[in-house]
């Protein structure tokens, strides 16, 4: 049997969700036994978003296949078993330079080369790769219904649904019904006008996603089924919720997924979400919360660490407990005096996540001193393994030059440096050691005793790595060095033996964690630093209790 085409468009205005609505799809459908895979258009002219500011775009996710994609791939793999790879996320930027490639060769035999058939025969051949050997493929157009980059996108997919038929293809468009509070009402013009523009392009949408912060009652519902030419039943409330990983189950409450299963005539067996149910049980009825520290230079917009966020909500979930998260500006540690501690005070666990440029950087080395020496468990990620060795060096070893050569390139000690292969590469896109890599586990380490394995498979993304010139006086003073490349080209984890849980990592274990399975250095972090909030909290009480009794004290 040939696939069969979702695809997912979205009106009004940017930031409905369509990457989530899209993930949840997939996941409703395979819990009813579809095999799917998920892919995203993205009109924008950057090769990839590589070398886009994590402001401006958010989060880099990681394939395994070391493709740096949009952060939507990232609900992909969360919601779903789809193995994604560069051919899930193509720019327009990336169309075009495989076809220029192409034009250049001689490919197109004389002919002139146009965006209607080229650019959409390119877009059509993405969209049939990614749906060979499964049931169901869910394409998922970026941008908003009425942008002038997103028409090639647009008029492939009507093209689809000229060649396929209605039987093998379904549009769903991702709207807005916002609740107007002077008007005290819902109102519908917005999505009305945004199917008007998807008809202006030869697109009728067959399911609507209505965003909206309340349900849709039936009279609202009738009114937009009449005015967008929609059955009822299609017309769907996907109401504001608290948790993403709720999106799925309240999608299954609308029988989204019976939908879809009709208009593509397909049969499937029941739906089976009592997993997806349980994380949502657990996400409103959590045991106690956890408070964790985020030093980093991109604090201001969260999306810039979109996966690592979920794997910390995944960890703390595994555990039943509520994830309290304090995202710590690193500059604002730099403050010549101890006036950071106050700011540090408080967290059961400290986390540095990856990063790039010297901003920030002597901050995040005060907060893993911090933790380093009051025992708070430490989690380095790919940055943060660098800085750790940093701080490490200065403060442990004595060496108090030592830096990366990234932020001080004359620097003695250059204790992290450039990766060997990369001496001498220049261009900034895509030259980076990336995606999937083997690492090797040592015996009687933490990370041996939080993976349970020898040998692991991690995400990279960086430019920098350890230098084994300073292995030797590094770990006579006692960092562990727990994991390497095989071959042992590379340090890919460190820690500290005589601290309760200091570890760091030259990979992004984030872009693996799913909240049905929570990444298990995610899971070891939450329950190291749960157990000492325990204490520490206890500690305090019992200091109350202290100078309850002793009010003397409390007089001097
Ligand atoms: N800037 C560092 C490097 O390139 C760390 C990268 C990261 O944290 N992703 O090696």
């Amino acid at each position: 049997m040939p696939a069969k085409y979702i695809f997912v468009t979205g009106g009004v205005v940017s930031s409905l969700g369509k990457g989530l609505a899209a993930a949840s799809i997939g996941c409703l459908l395979e819990s009813r036994g579809i095999k799917v895979n998920i892919m995203k258009f993205d009109p924008y002219l950057n090769v990839d978003p590589g070398t886009m500011s994590p402001f401006q775009h958010g989060e880099v996710f990681v394939t395994d296949d070391g493709a740096e994609t949009d952060l939507d791939l990232g609900h992909y793999e969360r919601f779903t078993h789809a193995k994604l790879s560069r051919d899930n996320n193509w720019t327009t930027g990336r169309l075009y330079e495989q076809i220029i490639a192409k034009e250049r060769r001689g490919d197109y035999l004389g002919k002139t080369v146009q965006v209607i058939p080229h650019v959409t025969n390119e877009i059509k051949a993405a969209m049939k790769k990614v749906a060979q050997d499964v049931d169901v493929a869910i394409v998922e157009i970026g941008g908003t219904v009425g942008d002038i980059e997103s028409l090639p996108f647009m008029e492939a997919i009507r093209q689809m649904r000229q060649e396929l038929g209605r039987e093998h293809t379904l549009f769903v468009h991702v709207t807005l019904v916002p609740f107007i509070a002077a008007a005290q009402e819902l109102k519908t013009k917005p999505t009305q006008h945004s199917v008007k523009e998807l008809l202006s392009i030869g697109i009728q949408p067959d399911i609507l996603l209505c965003r909206t912060d309340r349900f849709l009652a039936k009279d609202i519902k009738s009114k937009i089924a009449l005015f967008c030419n929609v059955a009822e039943e299609a017309v769907i409330t996907a109401k504001d919720v608290a948790s993403i990983y709720e999106v799925p189950v309240v999608f299954a409450h609308e029988n989204v997924d019976t939908l879809v299963l009709k208009c593509l005539h397909m049969e499937a067996k029941d739906r089976d979400l009592a997993k997806w149910e349980d994380i949502v049980h657990r996400v409103y009825n959590p045991k106690d919360t956890v408070t964790i520290g985020i030093v980093g230079k991109y604090v201001e917009y969260e999306d810039s660490y979109k996966s690592l966020k979920e794997a910390l909500v995944h960890g703390a979930l595994a555990h039943n407990l509520k994830l309290q998260l304090n995202w710590i500006e690193a500059e604002g540690l730099e403050t010549g005096d101890n006036s950071y501690e106050a700011q540090l005070e408080g967290y059961d666990g400290i986390l540095v996540p990856g990063g790039f440029g010297k901003r920030g950087i002597e901050g995040m080395l005060i907060a893993i001193r911090y933790a380093r020496e009051k025992k708070v468990p430490y989690f380095g990620i790919c940055l943060g393994m660098q800085t750790a060795c940093i701080e490490f060096a200065r403060n442990v070893v004595g060496l108090e030059e030592a830096n990366s050569s990234e932020f001080d390139p004359a620097t003695a000690h250059r204790v992290i440096y450039k990766l060997r292969e990369l001496r001498g590469v220049e261009e900034l896109g895509g030259t980076m050691r990336l995606g999937a890599w083997t690492c090797k586990i040592e015996p009687d380490t933490l990370a041996h005793k939080i993976y349970g394995k020898d040998e692991i498979s991690e995400r990279h993304r960086h430019r920098y790595e350890f230098n084994r010139e300073y292995e030797e006086p590094m770990t006579a003073a006692g960092l562990r060095i727990s994991g390497s490349t095989p071959d042992g080209t590379y340090v890919e984890m460190v820690e500290l033996p005589d601290h309760p849980h200091f570890i760091g990592c030259q990979f992004h274990p984030e872009f693996k964690s799913k909240p049905l399975e929570p990444h298990p250095l995610f899971r070891t972090f939450i329950g190291a630093a749960y157990e000492y909030g325990l204490k520490r909290r206890a500690q305090k009480e019992t200091a109350e209790i202290e100078m309850f009794h002793r009010p003397e004290k409390i007089r001097i």
